[in-house]
């Protein structure tokens, strides 16, 4: 069995169960080297089991390390008489799922078939999510060229910025750069947006937006290195900044300086937060609501989610994103965000574009 099997078997929450039904992408990528879609895998302490349809069984036989290709759908078995017949083979009684990634039609038709078999499908939280927060060197390595594709990148685009280029455009200008880069992918949609529109911590790029001089321009983006993802946010001022945005950008690069200083092991994910809400809050400004930062790996937010009210302890070889923001409509907002590595002794920071305000 993989280290990683091993591990997932060793989480006290997956002692009861016999096998894991597993739809998450991320997750068949994470224990099997699997990168197609649409599988299903069954994964149990005997053996793993891949379940592909036509398009994927020739993929899935190449990429998984050690799972056994079950074909299913015409002229074979749809698939929850397949996850039953491997159930009744296997003598395995007690399967979870995913509870907050299967959808019902599916959990409807396996439970149902899973009767017949007398195994039945219990809800299990994050389970693969748990193993694959703390990361390899081998994945933390990826993480981070990733990261160095990312500052590249955004370096490389800079010269692009004009008046009245659109939000689209540069976004556009910036993926190019991101896969010509060496990247696979962004590692989800870019964001690029002006003027008082950052105000909205998340938001798709417009093309009737056009840049003018005072806007804001915050890029929150990301490469895909082999699966895995960087995630950084800039926030720039195109031209000269008002004596308002200059206060507002040290006041976020203060939170986002000091919240980083606090990555380390044992250190709380709750208290992170509240000392990046504190120093914003301290300012006068507006807080930003979502969590301080998340997980980063082979999805763009993963485990651990560091927010209000909820303690998590970071470990060495966690992966996060530490991103204070302030945001107030009409005006807008700034975001500044680092893709870092907890290290046993501290932190790595592996996303290194300058942080000083920028007035371009
Ligand atoms: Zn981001
Ligand atoms: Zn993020």
């Amino acid at each position: 069995m993989s280290d990683k099997m091993q591990e997932l078997w060793g989480i006290p929450e997956s002692q009861g169960l016999d096998a894991l039904f597993i739809v998450s992408r991320a997750n068949q990528r994470y224990l099997e080297g699997f990168t197609g879609a649409d599988c299903f895998m069954l994964a149990s302490r005997e053996g793993n089991y891949l379940i592909a349809d036509s398009r994927y069984t020739e993929m899935a036989e190449s990429e998984c390390r050690s799972a056994s290709v079950v074909p299913h759908r015409a002229p074979n078995p749809p698939l929850q008489d397949v996850v039953a017949r491997l159930a009744r083979e296997g003598g395995l009684r007690k399967i979870g799922f995913e509870r907050d990634k299967l959808i019902w039609g599916l959990y409807d038709d396996i439970a149902k078939a899973l009767e017949g078999a007398g195994a039945e499908l219990v809800p299990a939280s994050s389970l693969v999510e748990r193993v694959r927060a703390r990361k390899t060197a081998d994945e933390a390595g990826l993480i981070e060229a990733a990261c160095g594709i990312a500052d590249k990148a955004l370096d490389g685009v800079l010269p692009v910025i004009k008046a009245g280029i659109s939000e689209l455009d540069l976004k556009t200008e910036l993926d190019y750069r991101i896969r010509t880069g060496g990247a696979e992918d962004g590692a989800f949609d870019t964001m690029v947006l002006f003027g008082a529109r950052p105000s909205q911590p998340h938001a798709n790029s417009r093309r009737d937006v056009r840049l003018k001089a005072g806007d804001f321009i915050l890029i929150d983006y990301g490469a895909c290195h082999d699966g895995y993802r960087s995630d950084t946010t800039r926030t720039f001022v195109f031209g000269k900044a008002s004596d308002e945005q200059k206060l507002a950008y040290k006041t976020v690069l203060k939170s986002q300086e000091a919240s980083l200083e606090k990555v380390f092991p044992g250190s709380n994910g709750r208290d992170i937060n509240d000392l990046a809400l504190g120093i914003i809050r301290g300012a006068g400004l507006p807080a930003f609501e979502y969590g301080i930062g998340h997980g980063v790996g082979l999805e763009i937010h993963e485990e651990p989610f560091m927010r209000q009210n909820t303690d998590v302890i970071l470990e060495a070889g966690m992966v996060v994103t530490i991103e204070p923001g302030t945001y107030q409509p009409g005006w807008g907002g700034i975001r500044i965000e680092d893709t870092v590595l907890v290290t046993p002794d501290g932190h790595k920071v592996f996303t290194h574009f300058p942080k000083e305000l920028m007035e371009l």
